[in-house]
């Protein structure tokens, strides 16, 4: 035990805050959570085991700094993990940058005033690091973004210019606070609240015939609990310092159709074609441009490229140990299916008829 006094955790109702929430409480820390909405809306937050007792739900908004006062008082632990992830936005200056930059502003200000806090853990993301892979080489916490912008990667843009304004804040204010981001990678695994984490839908994709065959392409990939333990340990480990990149491990697209037609999925409507040739290759490039721009950005920059994570640091450091990637997949996919998010395919064709009838 850390502190005796509450935790913050920014963005509770998050797909990975409410499990850094889940294992404080299970720790048996105190916790104030922030939520955007009525806090009496978030039963599957209110729940959970020691909840009743050590966990508080505070609103707050990224865009109004005055509302991160009242959940940091006395707190001498802020994680902040309030952030959109979304990408395909009509507006990503005010719906991603201006939320992530402003919100965390906002955070590492409001931390100063306090005058309590003695650490801040940020979730950052592999974004940061870099929007485009590079076959040649394998990245690490010295890489920053240096590419992206409101029109190229623009979620990757708010992650990076919100990184570096909390780096920016410590160096330049001395805040008497330490700050230590946590980059992870695709996170994936089961959620606690309801819908679907961006990363999980991606996967919910590919099962459902969204994409037009199987991609040159891979991912970084950690599990959700991992992700959030990853944070605790940040906090816990007094020596812990600076990023901490956060990958169990790579999947291409070709393994991971593989996983889930061997693993009782083959009835889904898994991409067949292998167009991961030179000639697969050049013909999504050129169909990539029919899809929306963020969409069509992300396939001609990951397409026919290989990207590598350096994940020493966290595992040294925070002796951070992952599950493997291919457990935490499987188990997204059967919460998606247990909670009707990822429909079977008679359960998907008798809905496409009943809502052609209607
Ligand atoms: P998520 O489930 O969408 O959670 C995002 C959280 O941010 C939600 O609680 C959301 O509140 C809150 N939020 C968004 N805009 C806000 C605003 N204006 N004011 C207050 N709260 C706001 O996504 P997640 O995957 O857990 O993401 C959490 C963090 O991890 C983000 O910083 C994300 O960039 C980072 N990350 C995620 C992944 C991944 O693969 N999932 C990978 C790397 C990094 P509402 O519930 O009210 O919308």
């Amino acid at each position: 035990m850390i502190t005796e006094k509450p935790f913050c955790v920014t963005g509770a109702s998050g797909f990975i805050a409410s499990h850094i929430i889940s294992q404080l409480l299970a720790k048996g820390y105190r916790v104030r959570g922030t939520v955007r909405k009525n806090p009496r809306q978030y039963d599957f937050l209110m729940n959970l085991p020691g909840a009743a007792r050590n966990l508080e739900l505070l609103e707050a908004d990224l865009l109004r700094k005055e509302s991160f006062g009242p959940a940091f008082r006395e707190c001498e632990y802020v994680i902040h993990t309030a952030s959109p992830y979304k990408i395909n936005v009509k507006n990503p200056a005010k719906e991603l940058v201006a939320p992530a930059l402003e919100g965390t502003a906002a955070v590492m200000e409001t931390a100063r005033e306090a005058g309590t806090v003695r650490r801040v853990v940020l979730t950052s993301s592999v974004a940061a690091i870099t929007d485009e892979p590079d076959s040649t080489r394998v990245f690490t916490e010295r890489d920053w973004n240096t590419r992206s912008s409101l029109v190229r990667h623009p979620y990757h843009y708010s992650k990076t210019l919100a990184e570096k304004a909390a780096w920016e804040f410590i160096a330049r204010e001395k805040p008497g606070f330490d700050l230590i981001t946590i980059n992870p990678a695709m996170v994936t695994g089961p959620s606690i609240g309801p819908g679907i984490n961006t990363t999980n839908a991606m996967i919910r994709d590919i099962m459902q015939g969204v994409y037009p065959g199987i991609m040159d392409m891979n991912w970084g990939f950690v599990d959700v609990r991992d992700t959030a333990r990853a944070h605790i340990l940040a906090m816990e480990t007094r020596e812990a310092s600076g990023r901490y990149l956060c990958s169990a491990g790579l999947m291409h697209m070709r393994e991971l159709v593989e996983l889930l037609n061997l693993s009782g999925y083959r009835n889904y409507p898994l991409p067949k074609q292998d167009l991961t040739g030179k000639i697969g290759t050049a013909l999504l490039t050129a169909l990539s441009w029919t899809q929306p721009r963020d969409t069509g950005t992300y396939i001609r920059t990951h397409i026919g490229r290989s990207i590598r994570y350096g994940c020493s640091k966290i595992k040294q450091e925070l002796a951070m140990s992952f599950m493997p990637v291919m457990q935490s997949i499987l188990e997204a996919v059967d919460d998606m299916v247990r909670k009707g998010y990822l429909l079977s395919p008679e359960n998907r064709n008798r809905q496409i008829s009943a809502e052609k009838k209607r």
